[in-house]
């Protein structure tokens, strides 16, 4: 889901450094692509007032979008580095394949994470298999400076733990809540929770102070924090915060992520996270040429090429 809208991320996080403000409420828009049979893609991050919430440094959201006809979504192979992919299946299925060789349907409720490290390959499809309605959330965690070259991996969680409180259901998908802890494996402290009402509901939830937050409404509404927000914005919440209040007026789906700010700077391109743009040209150049990131097997289509960055580009205020 990275490659899909148009043009190509370039940012570098010195530009925009993240706020530490307390009692911070920031609206963030999210970018909005319509792609072929009606796929709305919504790209809450990186964004423009903010471009990582803790680790989390990418967040799509995908449909919901009636996948009947056609051949749903596809994304042909492509190289990460530097950083983890985190699938969420809200509705629908997806068709995994990477270099490693894993092959992995995932379905609602379940989890994806790839973590690229030093460098993977992987492509995403609808299976020819598949529930009239696609919706998921696709993110990415960047890793620390002493854990980006480490080994590829893929994971499948198929359960992961559940709570409710007050008409309120809970996914815990990534970190510690409710006396749970996730077991999707993270370098960094981080928190993601899927939260559900099935009409309306209230509730309160303890937060972290130490960590910054962001929430965002997948369907229906929701005032959080005594805001109002829909689909098509992220709510940037700051740090220290001990709870959070959230009311749903109808049924909704919402997302909550944060984590201890990011404190490394990093370079985003296309589908690369490095630290140097050299690093970046040589992802590109690597990749390009066929070599260093393996080879996917069994996608019925061609493998995405690599931009070159604009000639003359130069990231500004490069991490080093
Ligand atoms: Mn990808």
């Amino acid at each position: 889901m990275s490659t899909v809208l148009p043009g190509n991320e370039v940012s570098a996080s010195a530009e925009c450094p993240n706020r530490n403000a307390e009692d911070v409420l920031l609206r963030l828009p999210a970018r909005v692509a319509t792609l072929g049979e009606g796929m709305t893609i919504r790209r809450a991050l990186p964004n423009q007032g903010k471009r990582m919430i803790g680790a989390w440094c990418f967040l799509d959201h995908a449909g919901p979008v009636d996948v009947s006809h056609g051949d749903g979504m596809r994304v042909g192979p492509h190289p990460h580095t530097g950083l983890q992919t985190f699938t969420w299946m809200v509705d629908g299925e997806f068709f995994h394949r990477d270099s490693l060789g894993c092959e992995q349907l995932i379905r609602p409720g379940q989890v994806n994470l790839m973590t690229a490290g030093r460098g993977i390959s992987h492509s995403e499809e609808s299976p020819a298999q598949r529930s009239p309605l696609l919706q998921a959330a696709q993110l990415w965690i960047a890793l620390p400076n002493d854990k980006r070259h480490i080994a590829p991996a893929f994971e499948h969680y198929p359960e992961l733990p559940r709570n409710q409180q007050d008409g309120v259901n809970m996914t815990l998908l990534v970190g510690e809540a409710f006396g749970e802890k996730a077991p999707t494996r993270v370098y960094s402290p981080l928190l993601g929770m899927d939260l559900r009402s099935d009409g309306i509901a209230s509730t309160q939830i303890p937060l972290r102070p130490d960590f910054e937050y962001g929430v965002l409404v997948l369907t229906g509404s929701a005032e959080v924090a005594g805001e109002t927000l829909l689909p098509g914005e992220l709510l940037y919440l700051g740090q220290h915060r001990q709870t959070l209040s959230l009311h749903f007026p109808e049924a909704t789906k919402i997302l909550l992520i944060g984590g201890e700010p990011f404190a490394e700077g990093i370079l985003l391109w296309w589908n690369f996270i490095g630290r140097s743009q050299a690093e970046i040209e040589s992802y590109i150049r690597q990749w390009n040429a066929g070599k260093d990131f393996g080879e996917v097997r069994g996608y019925p289509g061609e493998r995405l090429r690599a931009p070159e960055l604009p000639a003359g580009m130069r990231f500004r205020g490069e991490a080093t």
